[in-house]
């Protein structure tokens, strides 16, 4: 049985190139760039008013009260304005261009208007430079304004229309199928004989797939048999990455592993250290990866997170898809039996100092009903066997963290 740390490596050092397309830049929000984009003009691309007032030269109104003639406006959108010369001011809007001979802009708070508009009177001095943002003094023309490997929320968004980028190269999202297995199951839709249960793990993992930005195609549920599951998993094979939950363990009718073998999938390892999900199973073939998670729903969540994430993040082109880690003070005493690092749920609040991380009451792994409140989960060490009140353990955020935020 090799380590979540271990069972990591194994799985980061058997991923594939990553793919790239061109998309809309609308499209491109969540996903991560795969260029640099370059500032195609200057930004601002002129000497831009921060305040609404008048232009001015600092050197005259050096001695306030001083009196200024005004000799036009400026507006955004509105034209180059005429340039100013000694003695004079020309009327401004925030975003407008100052105009030439002018180096600062008085606020309208400190300047009254005298004879009808014509002329202003300057209440206190400025300096040069006040309230000016000067050309190119955010982006200049050919400079970079984005690096490869970003990932794009809205203010990138924002970045590529300034610069005219109306489409992007980003990298391509994995196409990712699921199935289910296992003789027991059903679908949502239909009544559950007494020896059958709903299956709720394809619609789970579908949904964790969602809140990566990434959709799936469902192929149902897989009955336990070889023949089966052989079919499936050649039509899972067509995509890039395969999700099967279910049958993966080692009872009687566990068949995944036998299939991946009968197909000569590349097994990298079929059991790790986690508690929930140690019968997981990770395979290759060529360029295809395939993950056996456990049927148990929580095995099958949680393993989602701490392998499956962090390997179909890193073909969408990030760096450190890993759900953020941080520290909190265990609020009970919490035992279990030393072995396995074990991810438990817990409710996380920000509590006057510090994160309180209070652990969820849940029964076992198949528990999915006692997991529905968790935003977290926080790692029990494998060899520990009790964590008292008080201590301060590490916690895994899970995407509900954001989820369910109130
Ligand atoms: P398995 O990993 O196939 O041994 O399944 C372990 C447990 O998880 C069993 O109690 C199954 O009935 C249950 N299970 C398996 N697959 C699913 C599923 N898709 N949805 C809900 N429960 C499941
Ligand atoms: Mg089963």
């Amino acid at each position: 049985m090799i380590s979540v740390e271990e069972a990591l490596e194994i799985l980061l050092s058997n991923l594939p190139e990553r793919k790239m397309e061109r998309v809309p830049f609308q499209e491109a929000l969540g996903r991560v760039l795969a260029e640099e984009l370059v500032a195609t003009c200057d930004i601002p691309p002129f000497n831009r008013s921060s305040m609404d007032g008048f232009a001015v030269r600092a050197v005259d109104v050096k001695n306030p009260p001083v009196e200024l003639d005004v000799i036009g406006e400026s507006r955004a959108g509105g034209g180059i304005p005429p340039g100013l010369k000694a003695g004079e001011a020309v009327a401004i809007m925030t975003g407008a261009p100052v105009p030439e001979g002018a180096d600062a802009v008085e606020v309208i708070e400190q300047c009254e208007l005298v004879a009808g508009g014509k002329k202003i009177r300057v209440l206190r001095p400025v300096q040069s430079k006040d309230n000016i943002a000067p050309q190119a003094s955010e982006a200049k023309a050919g400079s970079v304004a984005i690096t490869a490997g970003h990932r794009v929320g809205p203010a990138e968004i924002a970045v590529m229309a300034t610069f005219g980028y109306s489409r992007v190269n980003v990298y391509g999202q994995p196409s990712v199928a699921i199935f289910a297995t296992g003789d027991e199951l059903v679908e949502v839709d239909a009544t559950p004989q007494p020896d059958q249960i709903r299956n709720s793990n394809a619609y789970c993992l579908a949904s964790q797939l969602r809140l990566m930005g990434l959709r799936a195609d469902y192929l149902g549920i897989v009955r336990d048999d070889r023949e089966e599951l052989r079919r499936a998993m050649l039509a899972g094979l067509e995509r890039d990455v395969l999700i099967i939950t279910g049958g993966v363990s080692m009872g009687e009718y566990d068949f995944v592993r036998d299939v991946f073998q009968d197909l000569e999938l590349e097994i990298l390892f079929s059991k790790v250290a986690i508690k929930p999900g140690k019968p997981t199973v990770f395979a290759r073939k060529g360029n295809k990866l395939v993950f056996g998670l456990p049927g148990n729903p929580i095995s099958a969540l949680i393993t989602f997170e701490c392998f499956v994430r962090p390997a179909l993040g890193r073909l969408c082109g990030m760096t450190a898809p890993e759900l953020p880690r941080m520290k909190g003070e265990l609020q009970a005493d919490m035992r279990q039996s030393p072995g396995r690092t074990a991810f438990m749920p817990a409710w996380v609040t920000w509590q006057d100092d510090g994160w309180k991380v209070e652990p969820l009451k849940w029964k076992s792994s198949a528990d999915i009903i006692g997991f529905t409140g968790a935003n977290a989960t926080f790692i029990f060490p494998k060899n520990r066997d009790l964590l008292r009140r008080g201590e301060i353990v590490e916690i895994m955020l899970l995407p509900d963290f954001f989820v369910r935020q109130r």
